[in-house]
């Protein structure tokens, strides 16, 4: 047998099976089909677990079809170590798409500028510091920022803008399918339309899953349910208390809009996507954009921002306004993600994070270590749920 034929025999089996190495949590069920229960269920079933993944609806069903997607460590991300594990994610995240086919990102980096002497303050200086944090972020000014993204109308008065090479923004649909295709194809069970409605505990540890669609024995249970996860870890009185946040998102393509990078300007955010689409909306970074709006009055917000986005671009008055998704972000009162075992129940590991696609990469793979090796990954002390 030569090396090649022999190399694509290896290929399809999990690393664990090659290795022979006995993981130590057989049995993982995975509540949630979003990016980060996709994701997980995928680098489990990589390494050789048993894995079951239930989705109450269709995968996608909660924030992860509704989000912006866009893969950052924009210096809202702080303070280090939370910027840290952003910034290992653009990394991670290129190392996915090489692993699972149909995992796509468009990448091109991010452009940013403040309309105001502060902003632009503000700006310098947070680039200043992630440079010092060794961040690929480069400073340019108006000439260079044109000759960028030639169909920007560029501020008369714009001093500099920051240039952010490592971002990009994922397809978020496909990358969720392919993700899941990928687990299945290492053996995991997705079982959709299936809603978690108990967790049961013998002893202290989890011992099975009660679903609308029969229960199903764990040794580990991945509560990535988003909004629900707080009350889903609630059951076992594992506090993760959450804040849900709603933001409006546009989507446009068609003739005009072709941007090389995201750009996020002082009135207009926007992220082209593989595959030609653009996701547009007032604002994506610092602060989660807060609004009451209800559907009805989603599509006022994004008709106004595509109007902004017209004055901002030349080139795109005939730029339609495709769809509009009203999503809500599962946020952790603090600002940051919950990962890793509760303390109070042997087996529950609740996942869940704001800026989900950013962090899924590497949240997924340290997740995965915990589970299958044993250890508690330094990288993820600042997240614990007993924090709480
Ligand atoms: C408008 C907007 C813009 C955003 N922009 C960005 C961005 O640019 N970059 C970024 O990184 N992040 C962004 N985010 C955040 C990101 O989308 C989320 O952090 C991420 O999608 C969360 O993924 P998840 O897998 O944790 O949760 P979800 O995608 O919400 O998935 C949870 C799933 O659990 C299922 N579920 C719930 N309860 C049960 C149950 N009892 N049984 C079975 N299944 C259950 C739900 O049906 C759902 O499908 C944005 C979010 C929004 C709303």
């Amino acid at each position: 047998m030569d090396r090649r034929t022999l190399l694509e025999l290896f290929a399809g089996i999990p690393l664990a099976a090659t290795l022979g190495v006995r993981t130590r949590a057989d049995r993982v069920v995975v509540i949630g089909g979003g990016i980060l229960g996709c994701a997980v269920a995928y680098r489990l079933a990589r390494r050789g677990a048993e894995v079951t993944l239930c989705e109450r609806d269709l995968i996608g069903a909660g924030a992860s079809s509704k989000s912006a997607a866009w893969i950052n460590a924009h210096h809202a991300k702080s303070p280090q170590h939370y910027f840290e594990i952003n910034r290992l994610s653009t990394l991670a995240w290129r190392e996915l798409e090489r692993e699972v086919d149909g995992v796509r990102v468009k990448w091109g980096g991010r452009i940013e500028w403040s309309a105001d002497e502060e902003g632009t303050r503000v700006l310098e200086e947070a680039a200043r510091q992630q440079q010092r944090w060794g961040y690929p972020i480069e400073l340019v000014d108006d000439a260079h920022l044109q000759e960028m993204v030639p169909s920007l109308v560029v501020d008369p008065d714009l001093r500099l803008a920051a240039y952010a090479a490592l971002e990009g923004g994922v397809d978020p649909m496909g990358s969720l399918h392919a993700l899941v295709a990928a687990a299945e194809a290492n053996g995991a069970v997705v079982r959709i339309d299936t809603e978690v409605t108990g967790i049961d505990v013998r002893g202290d540890r989890v011992s099975a899953v009660r679903t609308s669609t029969g229960t199903i024995e764990a040794d580990v249970v991945v509560v990535a349910a988003g909004v629900d996860t707080e009350t889903i870890a609630g059951w076992l009185d594992v506090r993760v208390p959450l804040r849900a946040a709603p933001g409006v998102l546009g989507y446009t393509s068609g003739p005009g809009v072709d941007l090389p990078c995201i750009v996020a300007g002082p009135d207009v955010n926007i992220v082209p996507r593989p595959g030609g689409s653009h996701v547009i909306a007032r604002g994506f970074v610092g602060e989660p954009v807060y609004s009451e709006q209800r559907p009805s009055s989603a599509v006022d917000e994004a008709e106004d921002v595509l109007r902004l986005i017209k004055r901002r671009f030349r080139g795109m008055d005939d730029a339609p306004l495709d769809t509009v998704t009203l999503g809500w972000r599962p946020l952790p009162v603090d600002g940051h993600p919950v990962a890793g075992f509760a303390r109070s129940v042997t087996g529950l590991y609740p996942l869940v994070t704001h800026s989900g696609y950013s962090l899924a990469a590497t949240l997924s793979s340290l997740a995965a270590i915990e589970i299958l090796d044993g250890v508690s990954v330094d990288l993820l002390a600042p997240y614990r749920p007993t924090r709480f």
